[in-house]
């Protein structure tokens, strides 16, 4: 089966979906993206990433490409034609086509593409035995909030981090505090056993499953703080671990070569890790089935019962 992707109006054969060469994201990342997870052929979180789309193309001043509920179906509808079960779609919203020159166009109207792809959850390794993060300075800059396609520094530090053998970046600022990390949200457990992850502002990405595990926290009485924490507190943390959307939680077990933690647990999955890892997955089971209930007619149901 060949994969079908949507490209400014249109399906198309994936290795026919191509864009102008002025498209204002391929001359200057003029443009936003969001990715989102699929499970059993449903997106996880669809909503709050669409929120996230529109607050990052109001940030840069973007019209919506089109409206939320045509967005919705053009979205289903990719990952549907490609067969997705457990995968990812992707999807990019730029300011459009238009004679290359700085300064906004008045014409140009935003283009948007959407692909979706099979893709594995992260091993079972990574979830049980923890993963690896080095850590080099954040060269970003000051609107790391938009989900920007100008994603260089982020490359930079994936490969920095990938040549190393290790799983991700974190990224670290002036102060020599954690930002997140190249395409992820960092988080630790602190010397007095509080779930700690960086506060939301310019500095870092608002992350949806950062979202999702705070509110998750919320409901299960796990204490979260959101505030920043240093490197150094970071390598001396109980426990760190990485959130995303392609890696749901996981456990960071080394930083820079060190091992994380205390006692039977140092270098190993921690005891927080065990407790939210559940939790976010019960999440994604609830999503998962109050989607199928939808899709199986469960809410026309329930409206013709006038509930
Ligand atoms: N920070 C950055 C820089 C990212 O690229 C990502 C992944 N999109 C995240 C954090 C995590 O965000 P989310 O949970 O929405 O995938």
């Amino acid at each position: 089966m060949s994969r079908i992707s949507y490209v400014n109006g249109e399906y198309a054969p994936h290795q026919d979906a191509v864009v102008h060469i002025e498209d204002r994201g391929y001359q200057f990342a003029d443009g936003v993206y969001e990715v989102m997870a699929v499970r059993d052929g449903f997106i996880i979180d669809l909503e709050p990433h669409l929120d996230r789309l529109d607050r990052s193309l109001a940030a840069l001043s973007i019209a919506a490409p089109m409206s939320r509920g045509a967005l919705r179906i053009v979205i289903r509808e990719v990952v549907h034609r490609n067969l997705v079960r457990t995968g990812i779609v992707y999807m990019q919203v730029t300011r459009g086509v238009a004679k290359r020159a700085h300064a906004f166009p008045k014409d140009a109207s935003p283009a948007i593409v959407v692909t979706s792809r099979s893709m594995a959850s992260p091993s079972a390794s990574a979830v049980n035995d923890g993963v690896k993060v080095i850590t080099m300075p954040d060269i970003r800059w000051g609107r790391c909030d938009i989900k920007s396609i100008s994603l260089l520094p982020n490359v930079l530090a994936r490969q920095q981090a990938t040549a190393a053998g290790a799983y991700e970046a974190w990224l670290i600022d002036s102060a020599g505090d954690v930002t997140e990390g190249s395409a992820s949200n960092a988080w630790i457990v602190d010397a007095k056993g509080d779930l700690v992850t960086r506060h939301l502002g310019p500095a870092l990405l608002g992350g949806v499953t950062r979202a999702a595990i705070v509110d998750a926290c919320k409901a299960a009485k796990v204490k979260v703080v959101e505030r920043t924490f240093s490197l150094k507190e970071a390598l001396a943390a109980r426990e760190a671990m990485v959130t995303s959307t392609t890696s749901f939680v996981l456990p960071v077990v080394a930083i820079d070569g060190k091992a994380i933690g205390r006692g039977a647990d140092k270098g190993k999955a921690g005891p927080v890790y065990r407790q939210i890892r559940p939790l976010y997955e019960a999440r994604v089971a609830a999503a998962i089935r109050a989607a199928t209930s939808v899709a199986s007619g469960g809410a026309l149901q329930k409206a013709a019962a006038g509930a």
